[in-house]
């Protein structure tokens, strides 16, 4: 590649390349025209004769669809961080936002409560859009480098409709859901999530969940949830998942599926089976992100001194971010649970996943691929930086987990398709050119929980919307992201 890089062409042939189109379908080697946004043409090496195009040489490499991380955080680091290094250099082009019941609209909502905060990255004015449409444009203002997809969740509608958010909500306040949800479907969100596990979002029941996701059923859009219990309890609450979708008659997403927990450990051998039985009669899928440690608020309610606990940040004591849990509580003579406290408000790095379910998690064969990263933590889990290139390098080239077919599907096809983003997530003539081009014997991620910030190796080049986004380990300066609506 040569005079490519340095001009803006609205033209490009890319050349020779292995195509793995994201449908799960064997690769092939083909050529693909790009004109403005759209692919125009894929065919056979040396079919297609264009003149003023540029060229890419992409022999040895595999050209698939940009990946689409299916759980995010990036509500609000798109406005503010429009680069989007952290995905574009995994080879992501497309986001969903607005996971775990927590999405920055529909506001205004005035100092949110945690886990809102998440999203915050301290801005007290973050939550300032009354209608979607609104952040829609402000994404659009401000050119991520990234496609986004927003969910609107539960959280946030709660926070903004009901008086006592520790109680459930009475029947005047689910009417303000409903029409603020509605109006927030009608201007191009993707769906509705939950984080029934939240103390925002915990009190709600069944019952109001229900209300809420069935006007998905009429506009369309996908219920995802992050589940009231994902330890003990965690049968008890996929079947609640499950009779909430059945009511409300929608598919479901099951977030982050995991047995968390040193006494759950293994029992995804009960889990995915429900799984499987449950999807031969309703539409049920889930996401899964390569690590065997979740990230969240730290909660001293939450703190379990069976398993290790990385503190990710703290506003009392950012000193300490990156440092161990009980190595603080030992060095202040404390309690665990007292250091969370001290430490608060804070994130923690919970070691709550047994490295055999994770795997068994991956390799099965409806699980989508999402990060989970939190993008405004100061020591943030590596799963930011690494997802997608540790799914193809550990789990798919070192430990064969699944074919790079199928791992490309799962991060692409797969999730386009569940999420309903059109003309995203495959390579064919008229969708949109978001496409990464790696090298498959050497892509890896390089984050870690000591160095999380460490990009991945392995990726090419990045295009999103046409436009070359990301080359050879950095950012070409073109941001030609944009906020994506439902088909
Ligand atoms: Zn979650």
């Amino acid at each position: 590649m040569t005079d490519a890089a340095r001009a803006d062409p609205t033209a490009w042939l890319i050349r020779s390349g292995d195509l793995i189109d994201g449908t799960g379908a064997e690769r092939r080697k083909a050529d693909i025209l790009i004109e403005g946004e759209r692919i125009v043409s894929v065919a056979p090496p040396g079919s297609i004769q264009i003149e003023g195009a540029a060229i890419v040489d992409a022999a040895g490499l595999v050209v698939a669809p940009g990946f689409i991380d299916v759980h995010t955080h990036d509500d609000n680091a798109v406005l503010v961080a429009p680069d989007m290094s952290a995905k574009i250099s995994q080879g992501v082009t497309t986001v969903v936002a607005g996971n775990c019941g927590i999405s920055i609209a529909p506001g205004p909502l005035a100092d949110p409560p945690p886990p809102l905060t998440l999203i915050a990255n301290a801005d007290p004015d973050a939550f300032r859009f009354e209608r979607l449409k609104d952040y829609a444009d402000a994404v659009d203002a401000a050119a991520p480098s990234i496609n986004i997809a927003l969910l609107i969740g539960h959280s946030t509608l709660r926070v903004g409709a009901v008086r006592d958010i520790s109680k459930k909500a009475d029947t005047t306040e689910i009417d303000r859901m409903r029409e603020n949800l509605a109006k927030c479907l009608d201007d191009g969100a993707i769906g509705f999530s939950t984080g029934l596990y939240y103390k925002t979002n915990a009190p709600a029941d069944i019952d109001e969940v229900v209300a809420l996701a069935e006007l998905l059923s009429d506009k369309g859009g996908i219920y995802v949830t992050h589940m009231r219990d994902e330890h003990d309890h965690v049968i008890d609450s996929l079947h609640e998942s499950f009779e909430t979708a059945n009511r409300a008659d929608v598919p479901i997403v099951i977030s982050h599926h995991k047995c968390a927990g040193p006494r759950n450990w293994g029992r995804s051998r009960e889990t995915l089976p429900l799984i499987e039985q449950t999807r031969a009669r309703m539409a049920v899928a889930l996401d899964a992100y390569p690590y065997a440690a979740g990230s969240t608020v730290l909660d001293p309610d939450w703190v379990d001194p069976e398993i290790r606990i990385l503190v990710s940040w703290s506003v009392s004591h950012p000193e300490m971010a990156g440092r161990n849990l009980a190595d603080i509580a030992s060095a202040w003579e404390c309690s665990q649970q007292d250091a969370a406290r001290r430490l608060a408000p804070a994130g923690g790095i919970y070691f709550q996943m047994d490295e055999a379910d994770v795997r068994r998690i991956l390799a099965f064969p409806p699980t989508m691929i999402g990060s989970d990263g939190l993008p405004h933590d100061r020591h943030p889990h590596p799963r930011l930086w690494g997802t997608f290139p540790r799914v193809l390098g550990k789990y798919c080239r070192q430990e064969h987990l699944f074919t790079l077919e199928e791992a490309v599907h799962k991060m692409t096809g797969l999730s386009a398709a569940n999420f309903g983003l059109k003309d995203r997530g495959v390579v064919r003539e008229g969708v949109f050119a978001d496409l990464v081009l790696f090298d498959a014997d050497e892509i890896i991620d390089r984050a870690t929980f000591e160095e999380p910030t460490r990009p991945a190796t392995g990726i090419a080049q990045v295009f999103v919307n046409g436009k070359l986004g990301w080359q050879d380990g950095a950012h070409t300066g073109a941001r030609s992201g944009r906020f994506v609506s439902r088909r």
